[in-house]
């Protein structure tokens, strides 16, 4: 984390980047809001950084902000932009918003948006406040992201639903989950959803242990079964899950993969509200002139954890969930 001057700090902006994720409307508003209760003047920059490049940026005001805590995606529009992994181009970037007056930025994304946000810090001294947003939860250093609690709830309904055909066929069904390279999501909508393993890519994946599972339950009079797996960075592994359930056991496994709409939809009420004050403690801080980090939930705080901090690798701590998934679908 580092200080910076506030005395020139008359104007912000904000800007949402990388994947959507459901509450990023939320975090927007709160920040435009708490920003102008503030007396600053807030700008939104449209498309994350390739909007910064071509100088998308918009200034809002109270009203811009009506009706948007409810829906899903983000109102400012995400994205990926190649460009800004070159400093020539962040130099760019650096010279737009100079030239609109804009000194702060309030930056919501995952750790990829906030190593952008630390190379402009960095090189430009542009001071920066990450909120976290992503459905992955896989930020280090907050225990949510904004976004995680949206998917996990899409999930599980979908799950429940997959329940009823699968007892009503006496099946077994492999319902894979986003999460990129961490297993977050399989892991709460694996114990949410009563689901009898859980595959993800941090927790080393045994075929005869699924075998076995599965076995035990159809020996002891279960009629359907749902295993839950993570994409990893194999999109439609599920699949290839099910050939190796077939070839080695026997066994015929419906395969689900729920992709995109975890992404979208109307926020939960928890995410509305970690966004909401993920975002108005990210302004306060840019006004105590803090920089560099990203505003964090830990336990029941907000706190500040520096970008240097906030990209590492989150270590997996829900080893005891993964116990409490066996030992409450055996
Ligand atoms: P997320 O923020 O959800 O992790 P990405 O990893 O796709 O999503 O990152 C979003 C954007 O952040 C990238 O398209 C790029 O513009 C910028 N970015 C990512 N990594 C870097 C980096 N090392 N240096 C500068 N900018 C980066």
């Amino acid at each position: 984390m580092n200080k910076f001057d506030t005395n020139k700090l008359k104007k912000i902006a904000v800007f949402t980047s990388g994947g959507d994720a459901p509450g990023m409307n939320a975090a927007i508003r709160a920040t435009v809001r708490m920003a102008i209760y503030k007396n600053l003047e807030v700008f939104g920059i449209y498309q994350g950084y390739q909007g910064m490049l071509d100088n998308q940026i918009e200034p809002l005001n109270l009203g811009s902000m009506a009706n948007v805590i409810q829906r899903g995606g983000t109102v400012l529009k995400a994205g990926r932009c190649q460009n800004f992994l070159k400093p020539e181009f962040r130099k760019i970037a650096a010279q737009n918003l100079k030239v609109q007056g804009i000194d702060g930025l309030i930056c919501i994304g995952g750790d990829g948006s906030f190593r952008g946000a630390k190379a402009l810090w960095d090189e430009h001294q542009i001071p920066i406040v990450g909120v976290p947003g992503t459905i992955d939860n896989d930020i280090n250093g907050s225990e949510y992201t904004i976004g995680f609690d949206t998917a996990v709830n899409t999930a599980m309904e979908a799950i429940d639903k997959i329940r009823d055909t699968a007892a009503s066929h006496d099946r077994l069904f492999i319902v894979e989950v986003m999460g990129r390279n961490t297993g977050y999501i399989a892991i709460e909508v694996g114990l949410a959803g009563g689901a009898e393993e859980v595959i993800f890519p941090e927790n080393p994946f045994n075929l005869e242990k699924v075998i076995n599972k599965i076995q035990h339950g159809i020996d002891r009079g279960k009629k359907s079964s749902i295993l839950v797996t993570a994409e990893g960075d194999k999109p439609g592994y599920a699949y290839d899950l099910a050939e190796q359930l077939k070839q080695k056991a026997n066994f015929d496994a419906k395969v689900c993969i729920l992709g995109h709409v975890q992404r979208g939809g109307s926020p939960t009420a928890l995410d509305r509200m970690i966004a909401s004050r993920l975002a108005a403690q990210a302004v306060l801080s840019l006004l105590d002139g803090n920089c560099n980090h990203m505003i964090a939930l830990q336990g029941t705080s907000y706190v500040n954890v520096s970008f240097d901090e906030a990209i590492q690798k989150k270590p997996f701590t829900y080893k005891g969930l993964l116990d409490l998934v066996d030992i409450l679908s055996q």
